[in-house]
C-alpha cells in the first residue's frame, strides 16, 4: 500500500511519501534507544509538565489537525474536532493520574521476612505501535499518553493512508517540549514491521487493526519473545429488550453504527431486537438511518462522509450484495452514493442468515444487520457465536436481564442503556479474536511496564 494522502471525498491523491530507507530506519531506532536511556530517568513531574503542554498544543492546533484528519480519511469535521479534544483529555488524564499509577505498591514485608517488600513500576523501553486510520489521532494517543507517562519511548507505524496525521503526532510531542526522539513516526510499509519488532532495541509492540494484521504482529513478537497488546476488530451486539426506552435505544443505535462513517471497532454492528418490540424499533431505527445527511465531511451538517479507502467501500458493497442475493431484506440504503469519492448509503438489513458473508465478519461501514429474537438467551447465544468479543450493548430496564447480560456476554466491555465508547477513565479491550490486553487507565499503562518485585532484608 502506497504511503499517501488520498482524499476519500474526491479520490484525489494529494501527497505521496517514500518509505524510510533502511539507513533512515536504522537511524530512527538508534535514536529511540538512545532517547530511552535518558528519558527513563526523567522525573514524573517533568513528564506531567510535558503531557500538559502537549494537551495545550493540541487545543491550539485543533482546527488544523481536524482538517488534516478529515482530508486523509473522511470523518465529518465536527467529529474530527471532537477527536482532538478527546486526545487532549487523555493527555491531561495521564498528567493528573499518572503519578499515582507509578507509585510503588507496598506488599506484606513481614510475611516474607523482609524489612520492606514492594512492586516498583518501571518502563520497559522502546515500544512499537502499529495503528489504524479510523481514529488516526485517538488510536495513536491511546498508546502514546500512557507510554510516555510511564517513561517508555514510542515508535509509531501508522496506517499508510494517514501519513500527515502520523507526522503531526511526532511534531506534537516535539512542540510540547518532550526530549528529542521519545516519540517518532516511522513512514514504513507493513512489510517492514517484522524488522522493527525483531530489533533487539525494540522491546514490545501494540497493534490496533484487523485480525490478520494482529496475527502477523503477534506471531513475530511471540517468536522474538516480546509482549504485545492487540486491539482488533469487533462486531458488537446491541440487544433491545421489551422494557427498553425504544426512542433512546434507536437514537444511540444510529449514532453507534454510523459515527465515523461506520468505521469504528466498537460500533454496534449486530442488532438483536425482541419480537415484542421488533416492529416498532425497526421503524424508528430505519427512519433515523434514512434521515442521516450523507455528504462532504468538510461541510457543516454532513453526518456521514465517505469510507476511508476504495477497498473499504468495495468490501462494504460486496457484503451487502451478498446478503441481498442470499435473501436479506434491505430496509433502507443498500447502494453506493452516486457521486465521486467512496460514499456508501447508511443501510439497514434484516433477515440475516448464517450463509451470509457478513454473519461472522466485521462490516467496516455504515451497515446495520438486525435480527428478531424471542428471548435474551437467544440474543446472547447468537451474539456469542461470533469470533469477535470487543464491546456489547444491552437496552433493558429489567435488573435480572442486565445481570444475565453482564455475566454471559462474551466481550471485553459491556454497556447497558448507553453507547460503547472509549474513555481514558475506563479500561478498553476485547476477548476472543478481538485481541488481548487492555488500553487506558492504569491497566493500559502497566501493559508496557516492568512490575519489578523488590525485597529488602
Ligand atoms: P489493517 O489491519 O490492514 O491496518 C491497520 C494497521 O496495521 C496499519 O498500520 C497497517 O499498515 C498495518 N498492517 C496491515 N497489515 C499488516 C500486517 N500483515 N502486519 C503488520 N501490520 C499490518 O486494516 P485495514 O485498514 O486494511 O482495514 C481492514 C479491516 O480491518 C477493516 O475492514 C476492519 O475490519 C479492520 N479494522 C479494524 C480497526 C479497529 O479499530 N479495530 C481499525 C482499522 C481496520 P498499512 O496501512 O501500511 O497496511
Amino acid at each position: 500500500m502506497a504511503i499517501a494522502t488520498i482524499n476519500p471525498t474526491t479520490g484525489e491523491t494529494l501527497k505521496t511519501y517514500e518509505p524510510l530507507s533502511d539507513d533512515a530506519l536504522e537511524g530512527k531506532i538508534a535514536r529511540a534507544a538512545a532517547a530511552y536511556r535518558s528519558y527513563r530517568r526523567t522525573s514524573v513531574q517533568d513528564r506531567v509538565r510535558w503531557l500538559r503542554a502537549a494537551a495545550d498544543v493540541l487545543d491550539a492546533d485543533t482546527d488544523a489537525v481536524a482538517e488534516l484528519m478529515t482530508t486523509e480519511m473522511g470523518k465529518p469535521l465536527a467529529a474530527a474536532k471532537a477527536e482532538v479534544g478527546k486526545c487532549a483529555k487523555a493527555l491531561r488524564y495521564y498528567a493528573e493520574h499518572g503519578p499515582a499509577m507509578l507509585e510503588p505498591q507496598e506488599l506484606d514485608s513481614d510475611a516474607v521476612g523482609a524489612r520492606q517488600a514492594y512492586v516498583s513500576y518501571q518502563p520497559l523501553g522502546v515500544v512499537l505501535a502499529v495503528m489504524p486510520w479510523n481514529f488516526p489521532l485517538w488510536q495513536a494517543m491511546r498508546f502514546a499518553a500512557p507510554a510516555l507517562m510511564a517513561g517508555n519511548v514510542g515508535l509509531l507505524k501508522h496506517a499508510s493512508n494517514v501519513p500527515q496525521t502520523a507526522l503531526y503526532m511526532e511534531e506534537l510531542f516535539r512542540k510540547a517540549g518532550f526530549p528529542d526522539d521519545v516519540f517518532q513516526t516511522l513512514l514504513i510499509g507493513s512489510s517492514t514491521i517484522e524488522r522493527v519488532i525483531r530489533d533487539d532495541r525494540v522491546v514490545a509492540a501494540t497493534l490496533t487493526g484487523s485480525a490478520p494484521a494482529g496475527q502477523s504482529v503477534a506471531s513475530i513478537a511471540g517468536d522474538a519473545l516480546k509482549p504485545t497488546v492487540l486491539e482488533l476488530g469487533g462486531s458488537d451486539p446491541f440487544i433491545v429488550m421489551p422494557s427498553a426506552d425504544l426512542e433512546a435505544a434507536a437514537g444511540v443505535a444510529v449514532t453507534s453504527r454510523n459515527q465515523n462513517n461506520g468505521q469504528s471497532c466498537i460500533a454496534a454492528k449486530r442488532f438483536f431486537v425482541h419480537r415484542d418490540v421488533a416492529e416498532e424499533f425497526t421503524r424508528l431505527f430505519a427512519e433515523r438511518i434514512g434521515a442521516l445527511t450523507v455528504g462532504d465531511p468538510m461541510e457543516e451538517g454532513a453526518e456521514v462522509g465517505p469510507l476511508a479507502t476504495e477497498s473499504g467501500v468495495q468490501d462494504v458493497e460486496a457484503y451487502v450484495d451478498d446478503a441481498r442475493a442470499k435473501g436479506a431484506t434491505v430496509v433502507v440504503g443498500g447502494s453506493r452514493v452516486d457521486r465521486p469519492g467512496w460514499f456508501y448509503e447508511p443501510t439497514l438489513l434484516t433477515g440475516i442468515t448464517p450463509e451470509m458473508d457478513l454473519y461472522a465478519e466485521e462490516v467496516f461501514g455504515p451497515v446495520a444487520a438486525l435480527w428478531t429474537v424471542d428471548s435474551l438467551d437467544e440474543a446472547i447465544e447468537i451474539a456469542n457465536s461470533h469470533p469477535y468479543g470487543l464491546g456489547s450493548n444491552l437496552w433493558s430496564e429489567d435488573e435480572a436481564e442486565r445481570a444475565q447480560f453482564v455475566r454471559d456476554i462474551e466481550s471485553g466491555m459491556a454497556f447497558v442503556n448507553g453507547m460503547t465508547t472509549s474513555y481514558p477513565e475506563l479500561p478498553f479491550g476485547g476477548v476472543k479474536q478481538s485481541g488481548y490486553g487492555r488500553e487506558l487507565t492504569e491497566r493500559g499503562m502497566r501493559e508496557f511496564m516492568n512490575a519489578k518485585t523488590v525485597w529488602v532484608g
